[in-house]
Formats: structure tokens, sequence, C-alpha cells
């Protein structure tokens, strides 16, 4: 097999000693399964993981090179980009970038089997940062079960509302998952757009919405060319008069297409644009009326519409067979 260099600060060169290199020399070469090698500090490794520290107090380091009888060798099961993570995690130096769930599971598994808990707990926060959860929650939500975390899982199931099911490839650590486990998420979903369709359905729900007098004083705003001392004051004097059953007819439609009836991120803007269709008929007097009139709406979307549509999903239980 040939021999591939880590990059720094894990490679030959930074462990070189000169006038301009300072710092302590590495003192062992990690070789990973794929054939990359670390130059590293036994003393950091054993710092990071008692199960370095075994390994290498325990003369399992062998000579294994033949290239240079004084380095100390030891080949690891795991790829370079797995170990490359795991000693970025353990030394001093910037944090790894995972890019996907499989880097993020296979850094755990490395993690568990050497006891790096610090480095488990990156993963952690890792399985959950925008980029892979938003990307691949199937996948979070099966890796997340499978170490029993049941905080991520849960936020994984919340994630996957936006996305269908089956997704177009398999998810990490799927064959990890039980069949009541995947039975619960998918249950779950099932219940989730089952109580976003009983409420926007129903034409009683956007009447006691709507005409709620708090929630109708969301809809009022003042326009800084037409009503100069209303602005100046914040006295919201004009109310945008919205008719509830164009909410019962709109909502549902916009809805209905999405993989759990839960909103998407375009959704509170289009229905604004459609609701603007709706208010053709009253004349908005200048083009300041009409920008706060977009305004408004747009937030009253956002806080009012989509907010009671989250809660509904809120209160939706995901079940699971193991807790935190
Ligand atoms: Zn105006």
């Amino acid at each position: 097999m040939s021999f591939k260099e880590a990059s720094s600060p894990f490679d030959k060169a930074s462990n070189v000693p000169a006038t301009d290199n300072l710092l302590p020399i590495a003192d062992l070469i990690v070789r990973s399964c794929d054939g990359t090698r670390f130059y590293v500090h036994k003393a950091i490794l054993s710092r990071a993981s008692h199960a370095f520290a075994a390994m290498l107090s325990g003369g399992d380091a062998t000579n294994a090179t033949g290239e240079d009888p004084k380095e100390q060798v030891v080949e690891l099961e795991e790829n370079a980009c797995t170990l490359d993570a795991l000693f970025r995690i353990c030394y001093p130096t910037t944090d790894p970038v995972l890019k996907d769930a499989r880097a993020v599971l296979d850094v755990m598994e490395a993690s568990k089997k050497y006891i790096v808990d610090h480095a488990f707990d990156f993963c952690k926060n890792a399985l959950v940062s925008p980029k892979i959860l938003e990307n691949d929650p199937f996948s979070v939500f099966a890796i997340a079960c499978h170490y029993g975390l049941a905080e991520i899982a849960r936020k994984a199931a919340r994630q996957s509302l936006h996305v269908k099911f089956p997704p177009s490839k398999s998810p990490v650590g799927l064959e990890r998952l039980s069949g009541s486990t995947l039975y619960s998420i998918l249950q779950y979903r099932e219940n989730c757009k089952g109580a976003v369709r009983r409420r926007v359905n129903t034409e009683e729900f956007w009447l006691e919405t709507i005409d709620d007098p708090q929630t109708r004083n969301l809809l009022r705003f003042a326009c800084k060319v037409c009503d100069p001392l209303q602005w100046q004051y914040d006295e919201r004097n004009r109310l945008i008069e919205v008719d509830p059953t164009a909410y019962y007819r709109l909502v549902p439609h916009l809805l209905k297409d999405t993989p759990c009836w839960v909103p998407q991120e375009e959704t509170a803007r289009m229905l604004t644009s459609m609701m603007l269709l709706e208010l053709k008929s009253t004349n908005w007097s200048c083009q300041s009326c009409r920008e706060e009139v977009i305004n408004t709406l747009q937030d009253f979307h956002n806080e009012v519409v989509m907010e009671v549509i989250d809660r509904a999903v809120s209160q939706v239980k995901l079940q699971l067979e193991f807790d935190e």
C-alpha cells in the first residue's frame, strides 16, 4: 500500500526540529486503514483518551513501516477523514468541519471506541448544525436513535416534516434503526399532518384567529406620506381589512403540496402575495401605503398564521422507545 501524508499539523514537515519550529516534535505515527500517516504526540492522545493511553503504554505500538527503525507506528481501523477529525478535536487547534451525517457517525463511533467523550459531544453539536440537520434530517434521526439521544431525535423528526419520505437517498445509520422506531417517526409525521389539516381546513379556526381583537391590531398600519403625524407617533390609524375565508381557501392550497402540511420557508411570502391579490379592490393611495401593507401583512403571516400552525405541530408527541 502506498502511504499518503496527513495535512498540517499532522504532516512530517510540521514535525521536523528546526530553528523556526520550537514546537514539540511528534513521537508516534498513526496509520489510517486507507494508508495516511499522521505524525502525532503520544502525550496529547493519552491525555484525550484512556483507550489511547492504555494502548500506548502497553507497548502495542509497533515498528511496522520498515522505513526508519526509529519510527514508532500504530495502525488503526479508521479511515483518514475520521482520524483527522478525531485528532483535531483532541489537539489545541481549530476544530474540524464534519461535512455530512456519514462523517459525523464515523467520528462518533471512533470517539466511543477510543473513549474521547468531548469528541462525542462535539459530534452531537455537529448533528444539529443547520447544514446537516436541514439537509439530512432522517440520517440525524437514525444516528440520534442509535445512541439514545432523544432530544436530538425529536429535533430531527421535527425537521423531517419538510422532507418527503422516503428521502431520495437511504439515510445514514438506517440499518441500526428498529422497526418500531421507524414506525414511530412515520406515525409522528402523519399526526403532524393531521393536526395542521384539522386546523387550517376549518372556517371557524380562521374566523377565531383573525377576529381576535389583539390579533387584528397586528393588521394596523400608518403611512409616513399620507399620515405623517400618526406615523411619527406610531399611531397605526389604518386597518387592513382581510377576509378570514380567504385564509381558509389559500392556506390549505399552499400547504397541500408540502410533505407534511408544514409551512416551508417561502410559505408566508407566498401567502402575502396571494392576499394582496385578494385585497386588489382597495385603493392604496400611494407607493408608501403599499409598502406598509406588504410589510404589515408579511409580519402578520409570520407572527400569527405560521405561529398557530407551528403550535399545532409542537403539540404532537413523538413516541420513542428510549428517553433521556
Ligand atoms: Zn400613503
